[in-house]
C-alpha cells in the first residue's frame, strides 16, 4: 500500500524502515493540515501522529486525493473528527496500547525530579556547588496520590505509586477491579482534589474532560500540592495553573503535554522566538518541570508502535478484522 506519513521525525523512520517489509512508505516532516493535505495525493492511506489535525476540511480533500485508510501511530484520537471519517467511509486504526509501563513511568520520573529536584542537583555539582540548600524534597511513601483514569497507564502507574507506600485514590467513569483488589479507593473528584498530595492525569480528552483543572477545582486542592499531566493538554487550563503557581496554591507542576504544544513540540526552536507567553511563563517556575510530550519514547513503545501500525496496515490491505478500529 502507498503511504503518506505525516509529522515524522528521525526515530519514526528509523522504527517503521526496520519493520516495513511491502509497504510504499513517502516521510514527510509536517503536521497534517489544511496546508499540507495535498502531499498525500498519489497515496492510499495516510498515517499521523498526535498533533496532526484531521478536521472535516482535511478529512473531505483527503478522500477526494483517495485516501481511504487514517492510521494513527498513537492511543488517543482526540485530533480526528470521527463523525466526518464515518460519513465518508475513510476507516481510521490506532494502536490502542504502547507500552503502558513508558508513560506511566515518566510520570513518576516527573514527581521524582519535581520532588527531589534532581535536575538542579546535576547542574550545580557540574558547577562545583555542593550546596544542599533548598533541595529538600518529601517522603513518598505515606503520601497520598490522585489518580484520574485508571485504563492502562493509569493502572500502572497507580501500582507504581502503591509500590512506593502511597494511599492511592482514584476517580474513573469507571471501576478497575484490580486495582480496587490492591488497595486503590475510588471517590469522587472532589474528594480526590481535596486529598491528594499529587494528583496525576490519565484520561482521555474528550467534552468531559476538556479543562478538567480549572480555577474551581485548583482552589479544592491541598495548599502546595503537586499536579502531573502525561495525558493531553487540554485537559489543564493554562492561565488558570499559572495563577495557581503564582499565588502557591499549586506546589508543582509536572507536564509532558501543553494545550498548545502543536507549534512547539517535537521541534528544535532553541535558535527561534518562542511567541507562545503562556510556555515562557511555565517555564520561568523553579518548581515546573516540563518535557515535550516524550512520555512514550521508550525503545519498547517505538518497536510496539511501528509493528503495531504496519499490522493494522496489513489487516486493512487484505480484508482481514481490524482489532483497533476507532469506533
Ligand atoms: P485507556 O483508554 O486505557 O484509559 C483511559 C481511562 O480514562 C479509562 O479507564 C476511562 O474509563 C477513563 N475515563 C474516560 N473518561 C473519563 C472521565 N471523564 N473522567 C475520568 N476518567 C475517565 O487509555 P490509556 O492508554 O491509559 O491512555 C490514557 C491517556 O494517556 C490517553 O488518552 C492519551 O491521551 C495519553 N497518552 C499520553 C502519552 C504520552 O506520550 N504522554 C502516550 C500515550 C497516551
Amino acid at each position: 500500500m502507498r503511504i503518506a506519513f505525516f509529522s515524522t521525525q528521525p526515530y519514526d523512520r528509523q522504527y517503521f524502515n526496520r519493520y516495513n517489509e511491502k509497504h510504499e512508505i513517502t516521510y514527510f516532516d509536517l503536521r497534517l493540515n489544511e496546508q499540507t493535505v495535498n502531499l498525500a495525493a498519489g497515496n492510499e492511506a495516510v498515517c499521523v501522529f498526535v498533533n496532526d489535525k484531521l478536521d472535516e476540511k482535511v478529512l473531505k480533500q483527503l478522500k477526494e486525493l483517495g485516501i481511504r485508510l487514517v492510521a494513527l501511530r498513537c492511543a488517543g484520537y482526540n485530533n480526528v473528527d470521527l463523525i466526518t471519517a464515518r460519513s465518508l467511509g475513510m476507516t481510521v486504526l490506532r494502536v490502542p496500547a504502547y507500552s503502558p509501563h513508558a508513560v506511566a513511568e515518566h510520570a513518576v520520573a516527573l514527581i521524582m525530579a519535581l520532588n527531589r529536584k534532581t535536575h538542579k542537583a546535576y547542574n550545580r555539582i557540574r558547577e562545583g556547588n555542593f550546596s544542599l540548600d533548598k533541595l529538600t524534597g518529601f517522603d513518598l511513601y505515606g503520601k497520598t496520590v490522585g489518580v484520574i483514569g485508571t485504563g492502562k497507564i493509569g493502572e500502572v502507574f497507580a501500582s507504581i505509586m502503591l509500590g512506593f507506600g502511597c494511599r492511592v485514590i482514584a476517580y474513573d467513569v469507571a471501576r478497575n477491579r484490580l486495582l480496587e483488589e490492591k488497595g486503590v479507593e475510588y471517590v469522587e473528584l472532589p474528594v480526590l482534589f481535596n486529598q491528594s498530595d499529587i494528583v496525576s492525569l490519565h484520561c482521555p480528552l474528550n467534552s468531559h474532560t476538556h479543562h478538567l483543572i480549572n480555577a474551581a477545582n485548583l482552589g479544592q486542592m491541598k495548599k502546595g500540592a503537586m499536579l502531573v499531566n502525561t495525558s493531553r493538554g487540554g485537559l489543564i487550563d493554562t492561565p488558570a495553573v499559572i495563577e495557581a503557581l503564582k499565588n502557591g496554591q499549586l506546589g508543582y507542576l509536572g507536564m509532558d503535554v501543553y494545550e498548545q504544544e502543536e507549534k512547539l513540540f517535537f521541534y528544535n526552536l532553541s535558535e527561534e522566538i518562542i511567541e507562545d507567553d503562556q510556555i515562557l511563563r511555565l517555564m520561568s517556575f523553579p518548581n515546573v518541570m516540563i518535557t515535550a510530550h516524550q512520555g512514550f519514547f521508550t525503545d519498547e513503545a517505538l518497536t510496539q508502535i511501528a509493528t503495531v501500525t504496519l499490522r493494522n496496515i496489513d489487516d486493512f490491505e487484505e480484508g482481514r478484522e481490524l482489532e483497533n478500529r476507532v469506533e
